[in-house]
């Protein structure tokens, strides 16, 4: 062993397990672990309330593991990382510091920021991944240019060469020494006084820490994983791994997840146990949507801002405080949204089946701008994840190429009696339907007044009449989409004097300030080191959009309107964007630097469907579409 001096940068990569970053320090000499809490640099994506509450937990688990293998975690609360990072160099005379990547686009530009500054002062700073099976640059298509679709992705993972490895926990630590100020973990504030009271009921359905998740992954796999394929869709209950605040703040490897999931896939496979490997091949694709959403943060570092695709640049949102506050408070009149909304309330959890659907609502019954409901959901949920926070907000929202198209609007009533067919749900969380018979409980403004009166629910009193109805609300999003059309084509065809492109004012809308508190109860070069995106790079915009479906009625105002833009729509297909693995992947193959152009089965003129996670059509499948809830 060298007598090198490390600084162990600790962030979301919470574990000592399968930890590159740790085990490469570890290895090379003594080491100083640091965890740095710096939230002047999270700016709008400070983490909510229980997520705050979930790393505090889980930096303790942490702590107590390191100092079992001979060296403490220091904590440390800043105003600029850079400086306690040079603080933690300048009190040890550490030489090199080294961390696991992150992809979100917070996380790229301050680790980059740092990164460029440590190198200036001649500090050696190495960079691992510790939190994907490959890397967002290692994955792209034989032109270079990234992946835009989920299955295009997930295909090129499954079948790469190198199968991704893990590193075996450091047998001990040995200390460097070093005086900084430090804190303990109720000092960093990551949960004040008057939040402990609603905290309190956590600890008992939660076990936050890298050693419990390991706990917690096992048993899945022992008691849950064979019959994840039939019970991921039940929306009450623990059908699902609950992984994810786990995989969120790296307690887990989710390369070990990989193996261990393949590894009983295997044996499930010779055992011809068909339910056993169609289990673990879904599992594994949730799996690849994580992973995924890492991918497209990377290459199209916006994504957190602006769609995708290019369309919901012109979308005309109604930016309503009041619709804003009736679906967050659960008051919305339909029962299910209602329950998925006081259910993340009250504890920060849904189903990924019922984040679907409420957000879905937000989205197209209300029109309210995507960003707000993703910006709520990274303030309210457990797992709060940005990437995926994203990718779940684009997929409902229109914005993806292989995401629910933009005009398809799935009535919560039935999916209500789809995924909810007792009432069993909403009956949990909507105490003014507990009496509700089930014939009735997803569409109670149907049922007869004697049922109501039986039932002891006032419409319009103790539960409200829907805020929208289904048919005013499809008519909405179809007179929407048309304006949305209307203004891309007049823009497309030089009309921008008349036409007000809304970008900045509806993808950059300011979003609500909400008070969460009140609702609830030397440079190293190497294989390994991270790529930086192309943040700056203004040709890294939006894909152009995909033409929504339409139905027979909308044909004809449709081709009218596709005449009008025929001209713009040629132009536009040979619009051309640049992706960051795309230019990663270029310097790679060491060639200049070539475009990214939208690929025809994307074109609005090639007509295809394209692929999405879901499909509510049961007898109906569609093939074509990406199966969120078949991950
Ligand atoms: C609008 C919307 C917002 C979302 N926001 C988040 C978020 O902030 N944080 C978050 O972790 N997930 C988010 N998801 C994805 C998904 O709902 C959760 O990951 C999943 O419900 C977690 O439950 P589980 O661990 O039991 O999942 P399982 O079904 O057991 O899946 C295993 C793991 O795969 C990953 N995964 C599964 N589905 C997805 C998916 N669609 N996208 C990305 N990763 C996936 C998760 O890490 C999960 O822990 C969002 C989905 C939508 C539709």
């Amino acid at each position: 062993m060298d007598n090198n001096k490390t600084i162990v940068w600790f962030r979301r990569d919470l574990r000592v397990d399968d930890n590159p970053a740790l085990a490469a320090a570890a290895s090379s000499g003594s080491v100083f672990p640091v965890y740095i809490w710096c939230p002047k640099e999270e700016g709008q994506f400070y983490p909510g309330r229980v997520s705050r509450w979930w790393l505090k937990q889980s930096l303790a688990n942490l702590g107590k593991s390191l100092k079992t293998l001979g060296a403490e975690l220091v904590l440390i609360k800043t105003n600029s990382t850079l400086a306690a990072l040079l603080e933690c160099i300048n009190a040890t005379g550490a030489t090199k510091v080294v961390y696991n990547h992150l992809y979100d686009p917070v996380s790229l530009v301050r680790d980059h920021n740092v990164k460029e500054k440590l190198v200036e002062l001649g500090i050696s700073v190495q960079s691992y991944n510790g939190d994907l099976l490959y890397e967002p640059w290692d994955i792209y298509d034989e032109r270079g240019n990234a992946l835009v679709t989920f299955d295009a992705y997930w295909e090129k993972c499954l079948y790469m060469q190198k199968e991704p490895v893990s590193h075996l926990p450091p047998r001990r630590l040995v200390p460097a020494a070093g005086k900084v100020e430090k804190y303990s973990v109720e000092e960093l504030g990551l949960e004040d006084e008057l939040e402990k009271s609603s905290n309190a009921l956590l600890g008992r359905a939660w076990s936050p820490g890298w050693s419990k998740a390991e706990k917690v992954f096992a048993e899945f796999v022992e008691r849950h994983l064979l019959e994840y394929s039939k019970n991921r869709q039940k929306v009450g209950g623990n059908s699902t791994s609950l992984l994810s605040p786990y995989l969120h703040f790296g307690e887990l490897s989710v390369r070990k997840v990989f193996q261990c999931a393949r590894m009983k896939q295997i044996l499930w496979a010779e055992a011809k146990n068909s339910e056993g490997e169609e289990s673990v091949t879904l599992f594994l694709r949730a799996i690849g949507f994580r992973e995924y959403s890492r991918y497209l943060c990377f290459n199209f570092p916006f994504t957190h801002e602006r769609s995708l695709l290019s369309n919901l640049k012109y979308f005309p949102w109604n930016a309503n405080q009041a619709n804003f506050k009736a679906w967050r408070q659960g008051q919305t009149g339909y029962p299910l949204v209602d329950a998925g909304m006081r259910e993340l309330w009250a504890t920060g959890w849904i189903h990924n089946r019922i984040r679907v659907i409420v957000s879905s609502f937000a989205v197209k019954f209300l029109l309210l701008p995507w960003r707000w409901g993703m910006k709520y959901f990274w303030d309210t949920l457990l797992d709060a994840d940005l990437e995926s926070d994203i990718l779940g907000w684009q997929y409902i929202s229109g914005s993806l190429p292989d995401g629910h198209e933009l005009e398809r609007l799935d009535c919560p009533q039935i999916q209500g009696s789809k995924f909810d067919p007792e009432g069993e749900y909403v009956r949990q969380w909507l105490p003014e339907l507990a009496r509700m018979p089930t014939e009735w409980i997803h569409h109670p403004w149907d049922a007869p007044p004697t049922v109501l009166k039986a039932a002891g629910v006032e419409l319009g009193l103790n539960y409200r009449n829907p805020i929208i109805d289904e048919d005013l609300a499809r008519q909405r999003l179809t007179e929407a989409i048309f304006k949305m059309w209307e203004m891309e084509a007049a823009a497309m065809a030089g009309k921008n004097e008349i036409v007000v492109d809304n970008s900045e004012n509806t993808d950059n809308l300011p979003i609500p300030k909400i008070i969460l508190r009140d609702i609830t109860p030397c440079p190293t070069y190497s294989s390994n080191d991270q790529r930086v995106p192309t943040i700056n790079n203004s040709k890294n915009g939006p894909l152009s959009k995909k033409r929504p479906k339409h139905n027979e009625d909308e044909r004809q105002q449709l081709n009218n309107l596709q005449d009008r833009t025929s001209e713009a729509g040629s132009t536009r297909r040979e619009e051309q964007l640049c992706s960051t693995a795309e230019s990663s992947a270029a310097k790679k193959q060491n060639t200049s630097r070539c475009s990214f152009s939208v690929p025809h089965s994307f074109s609005p003129m090639a007509g295809e469907s394209l692929q999405e996670y879901e499909s509510f059509e049961l007898n109906q499948p569609q093939k074509d579409q990406i199966d969120m809830e078949r991950s």
